[in-house]
């Protein structure tokens, strides 16, 4: 039997194991879509921004679970961030070498 080693290697990239290591990205808000106000900071540009923590994390994220607690009124960006793509794997990449396990 022939495995395509290809597929086991994207198998792999889950958010379950990543701790939302892209939700420390800058995330601009370029379209309406809810966002609560008190998530929202305005950058040094003038231009909206996902409000950051000092943990570094965006601050709709869930500390606990990893997951987006404004997940269906989440910025365009964070909808259009694909898991597997390559910002996505530069992101994890990170994450490991600080030691994380992704
Ligand atoms: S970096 Fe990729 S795998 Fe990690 S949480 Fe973001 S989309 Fe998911
Ligand atoms: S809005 Fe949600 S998906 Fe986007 S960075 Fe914040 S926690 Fe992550």
């Amino acid at each position: 039997m022939k495995i395509d080693v290809r597929a086991v290697a994207e198998l792999k990239v889950t958010c379950a194991t990543c701790r939302a290591c892209c939700c420390k990205l800058e995330v601009m808000l370029i379209t309406e879509t809810g966002v609560p106000d008190y998530f929202i900071e305005i950058d040094a540009w003038g231009g909206e921004v996902m409000l950051r923590l000092e943990d570094g994390w965006c601050a709709a994220l869930d500390r606990e679970t990893y997951m987006c607690t404004i997940y269906e009124k989440r910025p365009l960006i964070c909808r259009e961030f694909e898991t597997g793509s390559a910002e996505c794997l530069d992101e994890r990449q990170g994450l490991l070498s600080e030691g994380g396990r992704v």
